[in-house]
Order: structure tokens, then sequence, then C-alpha cells
């Protein structure tokens, strides 16, 4: 009997949602292929080393690492955590340090009750009501079995049912930003959490998801940091059979009739499939790759206002501490005297100190700064004619950055090294994200976070998968959605979508 051919999938992009495209391709009997442009694998999950150390560029907590989590079966599947792997649990969000006051965000909701009263006994009912909704945001639910719009009636009812505890601080908290929130406490150092734990541009609706996480001890970062992360996953790709080319530039994607046929690529090769995921950047798919033939009028809409739909990008500055510093929190965020970046004014430093993470602690250690940015920014790096100019203007960044560290921590310049800056241009280089965006629009109190599918009209033979299909991206959302893709693809082929996770 002739044996029938396996069905071939070219996946663009080798980042978390194109790997995890690839497995549950491979799960279901494709023949499966990833182009990637970098010379790794991860894309934005990723970490590089300077001066002999390897700084993490990206985890700084992945959601899902609680057994009992939606998103767990996931990451186990792929590979991300195995047997072997040893998680720091993440005891707190961030600590907040106010004149030498510190206040933490702490996983234990009642201790973070207690500690959010401690500083603000005056606003302790609206406190009360906050730990409320957080508890009630628990109840949150995250697709990950199969796409919203294919379930069938029973599935919605019950997905929606799971929904019904927090409906309520949903409703108010959606269209209630951060920053609106936080003027309804009567502390200023309260004000001052609200608006700076993730953003004042964030709803609402976004810290409770992420304290929510928090809460239910779902968040942790793994030994080894998101480099290890993707060499896990990459070595279960490759152990299923899947092919992986990095230093692979996909061009554009070549179409005959409406059908996505194949893929061109930077050095001007070809290569044709049955099927094409598109795990990269979605401005890049949209305007580079397809040429503004298939924009749809969700991402355009979203694209042309960036007040609405901001999108989510920033600076890293990176240290390398010779000191012991593992007396000091993992998280901390303080106050300095505001500079500006391009415009933009930096009030405040956010500081991840990774010395938890070494073996000895006589070893060195990195800290590194995140200063989340806006378009002003990107605009000012953008504007330098020279890469001297740019490399100026970014250094200058990290030298204002180094100065706070340096004090906060009480070190002095040989301790603290500064030994890398990325700017939004660094990933809009590396990754071709789009204005640099490493995350996907920033969910405000005005813009609709909806689901896509990444199906897009018109085109046959094609679906999206990665962060942009549902704000405000993220780890989970690359990786759901990098499984989500195989499973439209196998309804495509008219056959059932074969789940191995049950097998792990
Ligand atoms: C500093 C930083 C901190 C972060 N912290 C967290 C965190 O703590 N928790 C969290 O959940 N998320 C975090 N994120 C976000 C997270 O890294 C991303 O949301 C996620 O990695 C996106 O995965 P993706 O696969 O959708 O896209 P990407 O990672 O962008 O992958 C796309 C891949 O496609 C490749 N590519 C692009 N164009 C082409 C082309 N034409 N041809 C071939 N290949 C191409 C890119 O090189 C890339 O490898 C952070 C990101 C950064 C930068």
């Amino acid at each position: 009997m002739k044996e029938s051919r396996k069905k071939k999938i070219i996946i663009i992009g080798g980042g978390i949602s194109g790997l995890t495209a690839g497995i549950y391709a491979l799960d279901n009997d494709f023949d499966v292929t990833i182009y990637e442009k970098h010379y790794i694998p991860g894309g934005q999950c990723t970490g590089w080393t300077r001066k002999n150390i390897e700084i993490d560029g990206c985890a700084h907590w992945i959601v899902g690492t609680n057994p009992k989590s939606d998103l767990f079966p996931l990451w186990k599947h792929i590979g991300a955590f195995n047997e072997n792997t040893s998680y720091f649990q993440t005891e707190y969000f961030s600590k907040f340090d106010f004149d030498g006051k510190l206040i933490t965000l702490w996983k234990d909701i009642y201790k973070l009750y207690a500690e959010l009263v401690r500083l603000a006994p005056e606003d302790k009912k609206r406190i009360r009501q906050f730990i409320r909704w957080i508890k009630a945001y628990q109840h949150v639910r995250i697709p990950v079995n199969k796409p919203l719009d294919k379930m069938n009636l029973w599935e919605i009812t019950k997905f929606g049912l799971d929904f019904l505890p927090m409906l309520y601080p949903y409703l108010r908290a959606k269209h209630l930003s951060c920053k609106d929130y936080a003027k309804k406490f009567k502390n200023k150092n309260l004000q001052f959490i609200f608006e700076n734990t993730l953003s004042e541009n964030y709803n609402l609706h976004s810290l409770l998801y992420v304290l929510q996480a928090l809460t239910m001890s779902d968040t942790a970062v793994i030994k080894g940091g998101s480099l290890q992360v993707v060499r896990n996953i990459q070595d279960k790709y490759l152990s299923l059979g899947g092919k992986l080319y990095c230093n692979k530039e996909v061009k554009s994607i070549i179409i005959e009739n409406n059908v996505a046929k194949g893929v061109v690529f930077k050095d001007d090769t070809k290569e044709y499939a049955d099927y094409i995921i598109g795990a990269c950047d979605v401005h890049h798919i949209l305007y580079d790759l397809l040429d503004d033939k298939y924009t749809d009028s969700y991402f355009k809409k979203r694209f042309d206002n960036n007040t609405v739909y901001p999108l989510s990008t920033g600076i890293l500055v990176s240290f390398k501490v010779t000191k012991d510093i593992s007396s000091y929190p993992k998280m901390i965020a303080f106050k300095i005297k505001p500079f500006e970046i391009g415009g933009m004014p930096v009030q405040f430093l956010s500081v991840r100190n990774h010395s938890y993470t070494k073996e000895n602690s006589s070893d060195p250690t990195t800290l590194t700064v995140l200063i989340g940015t806006n378009e002003l920014v990107y605009t000012y790096f953008k504007s330098f004619k020279t890469k001297k100019e740019y490399l100026e203007a970014k250094n200058e960044v990290g030298k204002k950055v180094e100065k706070y560290v340096q004090e906060y921590f009480s070190l002095n310049e040989k301790e603290c090294e500064l030994i890398d800056i990325t700017t939004p241009l660094t990933y809009e280089r590396y990754t071709n994200a789009y204005h640099g965006s490493y995350q996907s629009y920033i969910t405000t109190a005005r813009s609709h976070g909806l689901m896509r599918s990444g199906i897009l009209g018109g085109l046959k033979n094609f679906v999206l998968s990665g962060q942009w299909l549902m704000p405000p991206g993220g780890l989970p959302i690359a990786l759901f959605t990098g499984k989500h893709a195989v499973y439209r693809l196998c309804g495509f082929e008219h056959k059932k979508f074969i789940n191995k996770e049950k097998e792990d």
C-alpha cells in the first residue's frame, strides 16, 4: 500500500511560540522545519554573555510553574521544565523602598494585605476590596486546550461559568487604568505602587491578573534562566525529529491564488510547504513578509493608534557585580532624582538582583535594570544618524543608571561594572520586533483585549502564532498560541488534534 506523505510545515521564527508549535506539530505527524533569523533560537526569551558572565535578557518570572495551573502541562510537554529542573520560587513580586521603608508585594495574600495596611492604614477598606478582587481573579482560566472559537456550547458555557466569580471585579477593572485606580487611595506611597508595579498605562485588570498568578504560587524562574528554558525546549523539539535552521531569515511569503505556498529567504533561496506558521512579530509578517496585502482591521486599528494601544518595550541595563549582594532583595524599586530619555521621564529604577541564582556566594553576579519605555524613546534612539551617536546616547543612559545602582547597593566602580545596554532598537535588530516591542500591546483602560485566531482573511494555509494574538503578550501567550496554531492546521486537514500532554 502506498504510504501517505507527511504534510510539510514551515515555521517562521524559533521563539517560544515557534518551538511550541513545532513540538505540537510533530506530535500530530507533520513534517516540521523552523527557520530562525538569529544564530540561536529563543527569540526574546534569551540571554547572552558579557565579560564572562551571563545576562538573563528575559524571564523575570514564568507564569505556569504551579503543577495545578492551566499552563503547566504545556510547559512540561514542550520540555521547558523536566525532572532535573530547579525552580527559584517567587516569594514576592517586588519590594519598594520609600526612603528606607521597605514594602513588599508578597506572594502570600494575607501577608500582602497586612503589608499594604502597614503602609497605608488610612486605606484599609479599599485595600481589603483590592485583596478580595485578587482572590476573585484566582478563578481566571486560560483556554489552553483549544482555541475559544473551537469550543462547543458545553465547553464555552463551562469556561464562562468558571469566570463568574471574577466577573464583577473584571467589569470594574477592565476600563480603569492603574493610574486612575491609584488616585482612589489616600496614601502617596501606595499610589506609587499602583502606578508603577506594571506601568500607569496598564488597566487594573492586568495588575489583578499578575497578582493572582503570584498569589497562586504560579510564578517562578528556572535555574539556568531564560536560555536554559530555550535549550530544554529546543532539545525536545529536535529529539522528536524537528528540523531547525538558524541564521536563515525569511524575506517574503510565496503566495499563489491566495494560498501560502512557501517562503523566500534573504539569500534568495526558496522553500515550499503545505502550511506556514508565522511565529514572529506580527507587524513584520503583515507589512514586510506579506507586503500589507492581508492586514486585517484588528491589527491595522491597533498599529495606527498607539495612544489606546501603546507598545511594551524597554531598556535593559546590566551590571557585573563582584561583591556579595545576596542580602539585598531579588527585586527592588526605588525612587531617583528624575532624568529624561528622549523626553520620557524616569522617576524610579526597578532592579533585579540575580545573586539568588549563584552556586557560591563568592561568584560574581549581575544586577539588571529594566526601564519600561514608550514610542518617544524608540523615536529618540532611531533619530541618530550614526552608530557612534546612538552608542553615546545609550551609554549616557547607562552611566546615569550606574550612578544610582552603585549608590543604592553601596558598591564602588570596581565592584559594579556596567557591561551591557539594550534599547528598543536592539530587539528590533535581533528579532524584527516592531519598534522593539517585546510583549505586544499594553492593555489600557480604553483598549479591547481580544484574543485573535491567527487566521488572516483571504489567505489560505497560513496561520499566525505568538504573543501578538492576545495582549498583553508574554511567554504564556507565546506558548499556548503555538499549540493553537497546530490545532487549526489539524482542522484544515480535517483530522483530530492529538494532545500528547497526558502521556508525559
Ligand atoms: C527584557 C525582557 C523581559 C521579559 N520578561 C518577561 C517575563 O518575565 N515573563 C514573560 O512572560 N515574558 C517576558 N518577556 C516577554 C517574552 O520574552 C516574549 O513575550 C516572548 O518571548 C515572545 O515569544 P514569541 O515566540 O511570541 O516571539 P519572539 O520571541 O519574538 O520570537 C520570534 C522569533 O522569530 C524570529 N524572526 C523574526 N523575523 C524572522 C524572519 N523574517 N525569518 C526568520 N525568523 C524570524 C526572531 O528572531 C525570533 O526568534 C520579556 C521580554 C524581554 C525582552
